[in-house]
């Protein structure tokens, strides 16, 4: 019932408004002065106060400015008697914030269509207020809960329900289960094709999931996105691993059909962890972080793939993680090295270059080879920094072996597939090439066979703008990824190393023999300078030699060295032949 408080000093006038209201079925409260009626008014709010304005204790006025600044109160509608059509006490009124006034003497229907007015408008104003709270609410809870590009749950959401749309779905005997699915390289498909490019990458695998919520046996209880590339998946009635590993196969199966962005065709490499364990061990957190660990490990093959969590590989992440952390320092605190492995020109017999292979001198463990630092640098931005700190020293050296001595001298440094696709790269080299006033054909970059693959079409180009800044170009380890000679061509290389898989033992192995002796032919053909990498004997020599191989590097030469011997190096060889 509507409750409506009267303040009026004066009785008859008071019991008359009391009347008048009662008989239209309002409830009714009294207060005989201002004072009363403000403090009635705060222990039990009305719906709507009749005040008069001439009053003992506090006037009208004091009673509305009591009411505003109350923000229990501050909202009831406000309606002022005054005596007489005093317009100056009219205008203080609605200036406070009186919200209609009516003057002595007025009749029944005066009265009862301005509280009628006023409640209206007041239902009104809640209704709105209602309103926009609840659509503030909802708004609310989409951040708190929805990731806002795709909509999809969010971690937070994942994390909150995962046992309730778990009890919901399962049956007995079940296991708790995710799947967390990364894309590789993600963040370079960032930074390369931009934040547009790759937020519509993420929309179109959100419907490509989505679309298939249901498939044959596997369906998804809930698809959450929980990171910038990672989806996460509660797969509904899961007995065991073997369910779970075909649920993961279905999966990957799907997200390689290319996708298309901005009529572009672009195909991902998913990479899928899996962990679960028995139903209801309520730690939703750990599954998740145990999954996460499974997709990188996951990641850390070639191609898609997917892998079940195992104790052990939180351990190796961890020890992965503290190496990174100790590399960064690494770089500051000079540990890193740069050793360097001559190139000989069979045809002369003279050193006519050397790579430069990185090497960590870690104060608690030794030497540690790239093969063990520089996979994990190339997982995150760290690669660029040592990547560019090995190009800078390698063109230095390479600048004062051919001030210190008459040979003329290559440098050749390998470049990580992350170093390739950084869009800074060619205005860095640019730069660095006139720092160290290095002739650029001098500098001899080596990309890896996977480094083109990666993305072929984004390859060629960066590698033509390589080319025309006068830099030459050679395929690193050739014959250990998937390209065939005929397809390399399409690239501007001007020369290939033969992986040392086919040159151990060649003289004894007729397969890596006839191998060997076509790349040779074939990229000769193609009008590349071909090397052998990792020559050991005498034998392994002559047989590339007959092959008419351009030259080789390996420990029959010299193991990777610190600068100074490469230097005596050259002195010897390139003297006595
Ligand atoms: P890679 O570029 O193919 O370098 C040749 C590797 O073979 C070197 O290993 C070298 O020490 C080794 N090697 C050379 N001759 C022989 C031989 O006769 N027998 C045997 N068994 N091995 C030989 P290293 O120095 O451990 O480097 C391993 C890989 O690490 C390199 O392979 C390269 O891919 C990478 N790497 C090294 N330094 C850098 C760098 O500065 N940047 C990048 N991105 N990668 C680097
Ligand atoms: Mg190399
Ligand atoms: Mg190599």
């Amino acid at each position: 019932m509507t409750k409506i408080l009267i303040i009026e000093d004066e009785p008859q006038i008071r019991d008359i408004i009391q009347e008048i209201l009662e008989c239209e079925g309002y409830r009714t409260l009294e207060a005989e002065n201002g004072l009363a009626g403000l403090q009635l008014a705060q222990q039990s709010p009305p719906d709507l106060i009749v005040c008069d304005v001439m009053m003992p204790e506090l006037d009208g006025f004091d009673v509305l400015q009591g009411i505003r600044d109350d923000p229990g109160i501050s909202s009831i509608p406000m309606i002022f008697l005054t005596a007489k059509t005093d317009r100056a006490s009219v205008r203080k009124g609605m200036n406070l914030g009186a919200d209609d006034y009516i003057t002595k003497p007025f009749t029944h229907l005066e009265l009862l269509s301005a509280i009628d007015a006023q409640l209206k408008k007041q239902a009104l104003l809640t209704e709105n207020y209602t309103q926009t709270i609840q659509g503030l609410e909802a708004g609310l809870n989409a951040l708190t809960y929805y990731d806002a590009l795709t909509q999809l749950p969010n971690r937070r959401l994942l994390t909150e329900q995962f046992h309730h749309v778990q009890a919901e779905t399962q049956t007995t005997g079940t296991l708790d289960a995710l799947l967390l699915i990364g894309i590789d390289r993600f963040e370079w498909i960032r930074s390369t094709l931009g934040y547009s490019f790759s937020d519509q990458l993420i929309l179109a695998i959100t419907q490509q999931l989505s679309a298939h919520r249901y498939m044959g046996n596997y369906a998804m209880a809930m698809l959450a996105r929980i990171g910038a590339d990672q989806f996460a998946i509660v797969p509904r009635n899961v007995k065991g691993h073997p369910d779970l590993d075909q649920f993961a196969q279905q999966l990957l199966e799907i997200l390689l059909q290319p996708f298309f962005v901005d009529d572009q065709e672009i195909c991902i490499t998913p990479s899928i962890g899996l962990a679960c364990y028995p139903q209801g061990s309520n730690d939703i957190e750990t599954l998740i972080s145990n999954a996460e660990i499974a997709m990188y490990q996951a990641k850390e093959q070639a191609g898609p793939s997917h892998e079940f969590y195992l104790p052990t590989m939180r351990s190796q992440r961890s020890q992965t993680l503290t190496l990174l952390a100790q590399l960064r320092h690494a770089l500051e605190q000079e540990e890193l090295r740069i050793h360097y492995q001559p190139h000989i020109d069979l045809h002369t017999g003279h050193i006519v270059g050397a790579e430069a292979l990185i090497r960590w001198h870690h104060p608690e463990w030794g030497i540690l080879s790239p093969n063990l630092f520089i996979p994990i640098a190339e997982e995150t931005h760290l690669i660029l920094a040592l990547g560019e700190w090995v190009l800078r020293n390698a063109c230095q050296q390479a600048k004062q072996w051919q001030t210190l001595c008459p040979f003329p001298l290559n440098i050749l440094v390998n470049l990580s597939p992350r170093q390739l696709m950084d869009p800074g790269l060619i205005e860095r080299l640019q730069r660095l090439l006139r720092e160290e006033a290095l002739e650029p054909s001098h500098l001899i970059l080596e990309l890896t066979e996977s480094t083109l693959m990666q993305d072929p079409d984004l390859a060629l180009k960066i590698m033509h703008q390589l080319k025309a800044q006068g830099v030459r170009l050679s395929v690193d380890d050739f014959g250990t990824g998937y390209s065939s000679l005929s397809y390399l061509q399409r690239f501007p290389l001007d020369m290939l190393k033969i992986d040392r898989c086919f040159i151990h033992d060649i003289d004894q192995q007729p397969a890596n023999a006839a191998i060997t002796a076509a790349i040779i032919q074939m990229g000769h053909a193609l009008g590349l300078k071909i090397i052998g990498e990792g020559v050991e004997t005498p034998a392994e020599r002559d047989f590339l030699f007959e092959q008419k191989c351009d030259g080789i590097q390996g420990y029959l030469v010299s193991q990777p060295v610190p600068a100074e011997e490469v230097l005596r190096l050259i002195m010897d060889i390139n003297t006595s032949t």
